[in-house]
């Protein structure tokens, strides 16, 4: 079924690291051969072998349309033939800088990197470069990219492998990320009295999908903002899973919280490397050459990375039912879930918002990584190969948020959930 995929696995092993180029794809926590896409287009992905998937990755968020969008491809194809790149400043960015400030609150100003790695490392020397201190807030499960300074407790990839900590990262560096527990309002008013003065900016996923799929708890962030206010603190939201996904403005319209700075990525992009930043006009005047917080990228605003992010968000933003739609589809697959778990008397959690979903086999409610980590991840292991032979393409650990897409349909939708049932029935 997978002899394809096997073959192309053996070959990509000799001249890439571990065959991926971005670890969690490499299946090394569930097991197996990581399947080799040939195309994907609406909900489907096409493996090397011939083999059809319903896919709940959605390029871990960016096809929330579904693949091979027509209106995303069609705009692609008529660029191109205007060059690939210039170097040189166009139109099409200032288009793309107005939508994303017409769409989500509190963008006075966006920069345009390319990939949310980039956005969040750039944001946080932002953070650091405006309030002249060097310490920052993150929280245990968080990811915020491949930067230095977030590789502390980051995360999916580093939990799925269990890397507690990466070589590489300096002692120096890796003393100005304090860590809390996500959630845990306590522990962040203790590390900031013990910091009185030192912190420049608190860092969050205000919905986390990094750990699988968590919630905020009721005054969390709140509570945080409420913080970051008396201290001077820069309020980082890092939505570059929640952006333009949870709703047009994101996390900071969905739970209507303001931040000072958003960073973006994924949905940003249409499915190409698209990364941004942006927030009050007084922070981000402290970007180079307006301030001298350097800041920079050759590719920054590409014009066919511009184009596809633009069309995507057009797309959202003159379909805002696309929103509702992906809701009722995700509370239905939910529904779906929930009778098939029950029934089986497995212990199990699902969090879920908006188009943000995942299953914990867990007894106890899953509100940080710490009870995420605790949950029978073997258990979900088998679930997702159960899954895949099913047809049905899961994120390949527990540690990651599904994302669905708008071109799933209900009929997409009951095959996951009979899936479900047959799987349970196989591994339990
Ligand atoms: C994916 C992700 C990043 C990193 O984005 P890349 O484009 O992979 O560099 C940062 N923060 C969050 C919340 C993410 O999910």
């Amino acid at each position: 079924m997978y002899e394809k995929s096997k073959q192309l696995f053996q070959r990509a092993q000799q001249s890439i690291p571990g065959g991926v180029n971005s670890p969690v794809r490499a299946f090394k926590s569930v097991g197996g051969t990581p399947l080799f896409i040939r195309k994907a287009k609406g909900a489907y992905l096409f493996d090397a072998d011939g083999n059809k998937y319903i896919d709940y990755i959605a390029s871990w968020g960016p096809m929330i349309l579904g693949h091979a969008y027509e209106p995303v491809v069609k705009a692609i194809q008529e660029k191109a033939p205007d060059s690939t790149s210039y170097g040189a400043p166009t139109e099409l960015e200032i288009e793309m800088a107005e939508l994303i400030r017409s769409m989500a609150p509190n963008i006075d100003m966006v920069r345009m990197v390319s990939s949310g790695t980039e956005a969040c490392m750039s944001a946080l020397r932002l953070a650091r470069g405006y309030t002249g201190k060097n310490k920052f807030i993150k929280f245990e499960g968080c990811y915020h990219g491949h930067a230095d300074p977030f590789l502390v407790k980051a995360g999916s990839g580093l939990a799925t492998f269990d890397i507690q900590t990466v070589p590489g990262v300096t002692g120096g560096v890796a003393n100005d990320t304090l860590t809390c527990a996500y959630n845990d309002l306590d522990a962040v008013k203790k590390l900031v009295a013990a910091n009185k003065n030192e912190i420049a900016a608190i860092i969050i996923e205000p919905v986390a999908g990094n750990m699988g799929c968590i919630l905020p708890a009721e005054g969390f962030v709140e509570g945080l903002r409420r913080i970051c206010d008396e201290e001077s603190i820069v309020f980082i939201f890092d939505e570059v899973m929640t952006g333009f996904r949870l709703a047009p403005g994101g996390a900071q319209e969905q739970l209507k919280i303001n931040a000072d700075l958003v960073t973006y990525g994924k949905v940003i992009g249409g499915g190409m490397p698209v990364g941004a930043f942006g927030g009050k006009k007084e922070i981000m005047e402290k970007i180079a050459p307006l301030g001298n917080v350097y800041q920079a990228g050759t590719l920054s605003g590409n014009p066919i990375a511009m184009i596809a992010g633009y069309t995507m968000l057009s797309e959202l933003k003159n379909n805002p039912s696309i929103y509702k739609e992906l809701e009722e589809k995700t509370a239905y697959l939910h529904q779906g879930l929930d009778k098939i778990l029950q029934a089986s008397a497995t212990p199990y959690v699902i969090n879920r918002l908006g188009s943000m979903i995942s299953i914990h086999f867990s007894d106890h409610p899953v509100v940080d990584f710490a009870t995420a980590a605790s949950a029978d991840n073997q258990l979900f292991n088998k679930y997702f190969h159960a899954m895949l032979k099913r047809g049905v393409y899961l994120p390949p650990s527990a540690f990651e948020s599904w994302f669905l897409n708008n071109a799933l349909s209900y009929d997409d939708l009951d095959k996951t959930i009979s899936a479900t049932e047959e799987s349970l029935k196989e591994i339990l």
